[in-house]
């Protein structure tokens, strides 16, 4: 930079300016003569991390810019000047991005070439990380979609395209609304526009409606970005499709809530519904029923038609069970097998509740049509009030439990409200129950018999074995009172098995004795329902006593019959082919005796004690009587009179044709050791066979 002397002051100012202006510039400079630096300002410095003075030191320029021999050699005197991007190396190494401007001019007959340098490197960065976030935008899994600050639609993404189905041309300037599927209330995007508009934020599942119409799960996280006022700029929302797994979760909630045969709520989701019942009660002021429901006699079903007609029973009885409340209120759960339970809320009087039951009482009534069966049942129903009757949950339900026994007790098929002095009721059932179970364990049971005579001679042809219940506490309890019980409670198994084991013991010591005895037991129709009778069983164990089959007679009654299945008809025709006589107890007190007598295997009638009681001369018991006996004898069928109690009966019977007897005219049962003194007695006074004097030694069962 030399100049003429007589210039110097204007040069020497210029220098100046020259430097102030390279100084303070935006723009790295750098002067370069003979591949070094002899002039650079502070920018330049600081862009590649020298100080000034070491950048005058540096020997070979391409160390800091490695392209400029390539570049220099393309400046000529035709284009001394040239822009282009770049990069230099910075002192520890790393490139930066910058923009360069060279001019080459000539001072004193040598070349210099002027950088003028511009940092690039955050504008290069933005440019690369735009340039992902559009790789990430284009090819993400993640939808995502952008709106404007009035909720208009500005853009979405191909994930967006592929799950929603909308197209951006489609959708671009819409609203979010268009997806909706209707699932969610006002409140659910009242809630979300409220957390959006004070945080900027909102993550949560949503159900949206696709454009094929097909509703889908998503995950969403919405934010927002705003402008320097504060104002919304854009809000950004993501998702991913979670249908699948939003299916799955409601599949699994509806397994864990719901009853898969009837499909209706099961007994978690009803006790939730009670807890709900409860609180809206306690809110409202007003009052719901708990309905306790059981089938009558269901196991009947099952035991007749088979499980799978007894599932497609307990079906249709759920639907029409349904059919009787108001569906979107009132529950109607599944709380076990036969069992059902109707929460009916906001009760304003009981006249409703009423009408509702009875309403069940008819529905459940009508017959079954189940694939080529026809079956019938009946319901007892309970019922307690919220909050008169109870104030927690478990305590309702047992009220509600104890007053359909109540509806049972009274005759089954009928509804009873629960009053308190129920529950009392069902304690003392319950430690009925529960002694009756003891009872069973402790062998508490003895066997008592009672004669069968030909009334002709007063010899005694056969023994019926009848229950005894020697209660520690209670004394002799007569099994009217607990046979019925038992039956119902299944432990009439138990204690079938017990009489069956006791009368073969008998059975055995008489024949060991030498006496072969016929012993008549009672089978209840309950224990061949609930399997306590196998044939092949029984068969097996009477061989094993060592007791002739023949000697074994089975008393059943009608009631056993009455079903016409043939398991039952299968296992007396075993254990009659194997030997065993068959009874038909209580006859007369049925239906249709007759068909019964030709259907079924049966050798033996028992007429009816009701029947015996009253007999007097043209009487119309004496002419039942003398047509059962009839009838009997042309069927070829042994008959025996029960309860003859007087010479007049007895008297009449033997004119009817009737010649066995059995009765408290000859002896009450009695234990087996009474009957042998009972016995000798007789045979050291053989008048007394028909002196008509009836032995009173043995404990009177006590009438309740
Ligand atoms: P059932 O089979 O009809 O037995 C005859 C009942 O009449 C017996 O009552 C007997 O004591 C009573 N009886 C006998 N002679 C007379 C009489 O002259 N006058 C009157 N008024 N009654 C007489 P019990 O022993 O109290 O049995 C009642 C019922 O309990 C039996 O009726 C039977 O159905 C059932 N039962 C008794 N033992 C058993 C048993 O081991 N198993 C089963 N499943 N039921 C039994
Ligand atoms: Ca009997
Ligand atoms: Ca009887």
């Amino acid at each position: 930079m030399s100049a003429q002397p007589k210039e110097q002051p204007r040069l020497n100012k210029q220098q100046q300016l020259f430097s102030r202006l390279a100084n303070n510039s935006l723009i790295g400079i750098a002067i370069v003569q003979h591949n070094r630096f002899t002039f650079v300002n502070r920018q330049f410095a600081q862009l590649v991390g020298y100080e000034r003075q070491e950048l005058l030191r540096v020997e070979q320029v391409g160390l800091i810019f490695p392209n400029y021999p390539v570049i220099q050699s393309q400046i000529n005197s035709e284009q001394p000047e040239l822009q282009f991007e770049d990069q230099l190396v910075h002192f520890f190494g790393r490139k930066v991005d910058v923009e360069i401007c060279l001019m080459r001019s000539q001072v004193d007959e040598a070349d210099i070439d002027v950088w003028f340098v511009l940092d690039t490197s955050q504008r290069k960065q933005a440019e690369r990380s735009a340039q992902i976030a559009a790789l990430v935008y284009a090819n993400t899994g993640e939808a995502i979609v952008v709106t404007d600050e009035n909720g208009l639609i500005v853009d979405v993404n191909p994930a967006f395209t592929e799950i929603t189905g909308y197209e951006l041309s489609e959708i671009i300037g819409r609203s979010m609304n268009l997806l909706s599927s209707g699932r969610h209330n006002k409140a659910f995007y009242r809630k979300m526009w409220q957390q959006l508009r004070t945080t900027g934020r909102w993550q949560g599942d949503l159900w949206n409606k696709r454009k094929n119409g097909d509703e889908y799960a998503e995950r969403l996280n919405i934010s927002t970005s705003y402008n320097n006022d504060g104002s919304v700029y854009r809000r950004i929302g993501l998702f991913f499709d979670v249908t699948t797994h939003k299916e799955r979760e409601e599949s699994i909630w509806r397994q864990a809530n719901y009853d898969h045969l009837t499909e209706l709520p099961n007994r978690q989701l009803f006790q939730k519904r009670l807890q709900k019942a409860m609180q809206e009660s306690d809110e409202s002021g007003k009052a719901f029923a708990l309905i306790f429901l059981d089938l009558d006699l269901f196991k009947d079903v099952n035991d007749t038609f088979g499980h799978d007609v007894g599932d497609l029973l307990l079906r249709e009885a759920a639907k029409r069970l349904q059919a009787c409340v108001r569906n979107d209120q009132d529950t109607v759960a599944r709380i076990g097998g036969d069992e059902f339970t109707v929460i009916v809320t906001y009760v304003s009087n009981q006249g409703v509740v009423n009408r509702i039951c009875e309403d069940i009482l008819r529905k459940i009534a009508e017959p079954y049509y189940l694939g080529d069966d026809v079956a019938k049942v009946s319901v007892s129903i309970g019922i307690t009030m919220y909050p008169e009757d109870a104030s927690d949950a478990g305590e309702l339900l047992k009220n509600a439990d104890m007053a359909m026994y109540g509806a049972k007790d009274s005759g089954r098929n009928q509804y009873c409200y629960f009053i308190p002095a129920m529950s009392e009721a069902i304690q003392a059932r319950m430690r009925f129950s529960e002694s009756l179970q003891v009872a069973i364990e402790e062998n508490q049971f003895v066997l008592y018999y009672q004669p069968i005579v030909d009334m002709r001679t007063g010899q005694v042809v056969k023994y019926e074995a009848l229950i005894r219940w020697e209660h520690p506490e209670l004394g002799l309890v007569p099994p009217s009172e607990y046979i019925p019980f038992a039956e119902d409670t299944g432990l009439i198994v138990g204690i079938g098995n017990w009489v069956f084991n006791a009368v073969l013991k008998q059975a055995k010591q008489w024949s060991l004795e030498g006496r072969e005895q016929l012993i008549s037991l009672n089978v209840s129709p309950a224990q061949f329902y609930a399997d306590g009778v196998s044939a092949e069983e029984w068969i097996k164990q009477v061989k094993e006593a060592g007791v002739p089959t023949q000697l074994i007679i089975i008393e059943i009654t009608e009631r056993l019959l009455l079903d016409n299945n043939p398991i039952i008809t299968k296992i007396l025709t075993a254990l009659r082919d194997a030997g065993f006589r068959i009874a038909l107890d209580d006859f007369g007190t049925g239906f249709s005796s007759l068909t019964y007598l030709k259907r079924y295997p049966i050798d033996i009638i028992k007429i009816d004690q009701s029947f015996v009681r009253n007999l007097a001369p043209d009487s119309e018991d004496l002419a039942l009587c003398e047509a059962m006996i009839v009838m009997a004898k042309k069927l070829g069928l042994e008959v025996i009179a029960e309860g003859v109690e007087g010479p007049q009966q007895e008297a009449l019977l033997l004119e009817a044709g009737c010649t066995l007897g059995q009765g408290y005219l000859y002896s009450r049962p009695v234990p087996a050791h009474d009957l042998d003194r009972w016995l000798r007695e007789r045979n050291l006074n053989p008048s007394k066979s028909k002196t008509n004097d009836p032995i009173t030694t043995g404990p009177l069962p006590t009438k309740v």
